[in-house]
Order: C-alpha cells, then sequence, then structure tokens
C-alpha cells in the first residue's frame, strides 16, 4: 500500500523536530520524573498535536491516518508519546458532542496550545476495567454539579489545564441498562485543584505522571456538562476507537525503533572475530519481530482507513491495538537479548522504552478485554460478563 505524499512530508518533519530533543533528552525526564514542556510546546506550535482539530477551530483538519504517522514517528524517534497522546483522541469528545458555544471556547486554545486537555479521568481503585460500576457521583444543585469519589491511575492532570470526567448521575440502580446514568464533565483542573479535588502523584514504573484523585464536594458548573447528562459513556466510547488507532500506532513506533536499534547493533557488535549479527540465531527474532510489526502495521492502517472514512472500526481498532503492543513488547525484548548486558545500561536507552512499550497490553485497555470483545461482538460468543 503506496504511502501518500502527505504522509511523506508529515513524518519527514515529525522526524526532524523530534531529533531536536535526542534521547539523552527523554533519559533526564525519566530520571527527574520530568515534564517535557519545550517538546509539547513545540509539538503544538507546529500543528502536530491539532492534526486532528478542524480547520474551523484552529487545527490542520486532518484525519486519524495523518495523526497516527504522528505518533509513529515520535515513538520511533526514541521519545515517550505518553506525555502528550492523550489531547489527541480526548479531544475528539469535545468535538464530536460538546456543544458549538464549548467548541468554540475550548478547541482553538487546545489547538493553539494556550489550553491543554492531556488528561480524563475513567479508571477508579474499586472497579476497574468494570467501567460502568464507576461510583464517582455527580449530583446536581443548580448551576452546578458537586461530585465526590475517587478515581486512580488518571495521567498528565499535573500539566493539564482540562480534563474529561466521566461520573455517575443516576445510580446504577436507577437504570435499565448499566451504560445509562453517566455523564461526561470538561473539568477546570487548576481551578478545581484545592476547592473539592486533591492530586497525588503515583510514583511508578514509568514516566507517565499519573495521579489519584480524590473529589469531595467539588463544584462543576452544569454548562460543562459535554453532550448530554445521563450519556456520557457514549461520549467516551466513541474516542475509543481513535484511541486504540493512536496507540497501536504509537506501538508501531516503539517496534520499529527496537529493530532499528536491534539491527544497527548487530551489524556492529563483533564477538568471536565477527558481527553477532551474522549468526542466524541473532538475525532470524530480529526478522520475525520486524515481521510481526509489519503486519501490526497493516492492520493500524486499515483500522485508520476506516475510521477516516466514517465506518464501523471497532473490530479493527482493538485488533490493531492488540497485535501492535503484543508485536513492540516482542520486539522489545528482543531489542534486549541482541545489546546483552549493554542492554541494562540507561545509556543505551532500550530499557526504558522496554517499559514504556510494556504499558500497552494493559492500557487503555488489557489485551483480555480486547479479546472479549471480539469474542462477544465480531465472532457472536455467549456474553461472560
Ligand atoms: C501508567 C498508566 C496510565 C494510565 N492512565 C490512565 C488515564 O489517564 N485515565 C484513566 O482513566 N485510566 C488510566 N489508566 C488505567 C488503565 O486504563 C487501567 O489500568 C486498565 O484499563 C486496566 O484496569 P485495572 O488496572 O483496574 O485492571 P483490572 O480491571 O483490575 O484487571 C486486572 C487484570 O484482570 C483482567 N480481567 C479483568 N476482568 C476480566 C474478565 N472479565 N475477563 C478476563 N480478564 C479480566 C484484565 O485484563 C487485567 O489484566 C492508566 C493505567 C496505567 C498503568
Amino acid at each position: 500500500m503506496a504511502q501518500s505524499e502527505d504522509l511523506t512530508e508529515i513524518r519527514q518533519s515529525v522526524r526532524a523536530l523530534c531529533a531536536k530533543f535526542g534521547e539523552d533528552y527523554w533519559l533526564d525526564m525519566d530520571r527527574s520524573n520530568g515534564y517535557p514542556s519545550d517538546f509539547v510546546a513545540e509539538l503544538t506550535s507546529a500543528g502536530f498535536l491539532g492534526v486532528l482539530i478542524p480547520e474551523a477551530y484552529g487545527g490542520a483538519g486532518l484525519g486519524v491516518r495523518e495523526a497516527a504517522a504522528v505518533m509513529e514517528e515520535v515513538c520511533r524517534s526514541g521519545a515517550h508519546a505518553g506525555v502528550c497522546h492523550a489531547q489527541m483522541y480526548v479531544m475528539g469528545s469535545v468535538l464530536r458532542h460538546g456543544s458549538e458555544e464549548q467548541k468554540r471556547t475550548y478547541l482553538p486554545k487546545i489547538a493553539s496550545g494556550e489550553l491543554r486537555l492531556q488528561s480524563f479521568g475513567v479508571t477508579e481503585p474499586t472497579t476497574g476495567t468494570d467501567t460502568t460500576s464507576l461510583k464517582t457521583m455527580a449530583k446536581k444543585k443548580g448551576d452546578v454539579y458537586v461530585v465526590n469519589g475517587q478515581k486512580v491511575w488518571i495521567s498528565r492532570i499535573q500539566h493539564s489545564d482540562l480534563m474529561l470526567l466521566l461520573a455517575r448521575t443516576t445510580p446504577r440502580d436507577e437504570v435499565t441498562r448499566k451504560t445509562q446514568g453517566l455523564t461526561t464533565f470538561i473539568v477546570d483542573v487548576k481551578q478545581a485543584e484545592g476547592n473539592g479535588l486533591e492530586i497525588r502523584p503515583i510514583e511508578s514504573m514509568i514516566n507517565h505522571h499519573s495521579c489519584e484523585l480524590f473529589f469531595d464536594d467539588l463544584e462543576i458548573p452544569a454548562a460543562n456538562v459535554i453532550g448530554n447528562e445521563g450519556e456520557g459513556f457514549k461520549v467516551i466510547l466513541d474516542g475509543m476507537n481513535a484511541e486504540r488507532i493512536l496507540i497501536a500506532s504509537e506501538c508501531v513506533g516503539d517496534g520499529r525503533y527496537f529493530i532499528d536499534k536491534a539491527s544497527a547493533y548487530a551489524r556492529e557488535r563483533v564477538v568471536f572475530n565477527r558481527p553477532i549479527g551474522q549468526n542466524q540465531g541473532v538475525q532470524f527474532p530480529i526478522a520475525r519481530a520486524y515481521a510481526d510489526i509489519e503486519a501490526a502495521a497493516l492492520m493500524v492502517d486499515q483500522a485508520a482507513r476506516l475510521f477516516d472514512a466514517g465506518a464501523d472500526c471497532g473490530a479493527e481498532a482493538n485488533m490493531a491495538k492488540m497485535l501492535a503492543s503484543e508485536a513492540s513488547w516482542r520486539a522489545g525484548d528482543i531489542c534486549m537479548q541482541t545489546h546483552g548486558g549493554f542492554a541494562f545500561a540507561k545509556e543505551y536507552h532500550i530499557e526504558r522504552k522496554f517499559r514504556e512499550t510494556r504499558l500497552y497490553q494493559i492500557a487503555p485497555i488489557s489485551t483480555n478485554l480486547i479479546l472479549s470483545y471480539l469474542a462477544e461482538h465480531v465472532l457472536e460468543l455467549p456474553r461472560s460478563f
């Protein structure tokens, strides 16, 4: 499948931008738990984080295929796209379900970088993957909703101006379907923190800036509901296919990064008086990882094309995410093996990428839940939950 000129141009421009932020920059961020504000600012001002925002709201008005190319190249450069990827797909909920006033208020500022919408609050400690059982409640009182509850693993909130929040507005036992009675809000994080929202960072395996959130009578203006009250699950769900495709493209980028690194090292490293890559025991695993990543990349592209055509792409988006996250992990493992002991030295950067790419078999949705989706929704097997 030939790449359109557009994508080649986007890829080259993203590569050039990323080249200014070398791997030592990302190693420093990882060591210090730092947030790469200058990288994010440059990616935004170059227009790459706003590729999906329509031109009428200050963005580039391109599709998920182009957005996927951006994310893939960011990851392939050795960068950690997890610092900024959410804006691309979270923004879609505002775009598709927000009122015209909300779109005019937020989207141009998100496109210009004046506002960051990098955070979404869905996961809760006691309900996890069972999203519709979440317990955070938002009760309407006049012009505001009063929110009480708890979230966990909410990433980048300390580096974001806005967060999309999913909360229950009608108790689960008062709705006919469990997906009803949930509402999505846009939260002004800076205003909320200290006024009913407490944020506690979680020390974790990767530099993802994830936090626990505690809501204690946080007031959110009723005007900040995205879409209709009680229909928030659909608002969030609608963004999920784009999210899966973009995360999958990041995994393809990670996989290609690992294969580039492994191949280069296998050509250079001489042991027993010959390059280690001359041994088929070293070559074959790299070649297999390459084949796996290329196959996953085709599924990512297929899902993105369907998404951009407005066609149903639930199965393809899920398969892309599963195949790409598993392939990138295997490529990372082979890259580690090819580097021998040096794989463990931080200055080689591989161990950091290895940790980062592992996340995507668990978040934003774990492999089992994807298999469950395929089994039940595509293969029509009986529902297990
Ligand atoms: C670094 C990081 C960043 C994150 N960022 C965000 C964020 O910004 N916003 C947000 O809302 N969330 C975020 N998350 C949360 C993430 O989406 C969840 O961790 C993920 O969806 C899995 O939920 P859980 O951890 O509660 O696992 P659980 O739901 O407890 O599941 C644990 C394991 O059991 C399996 N399992 C559970 N039920 C079944 C079943 N019925 N059948 C088969 N297997 C099952 C799962 O597949 C999983 O492997 C983040 C997580 C991490 C680690």
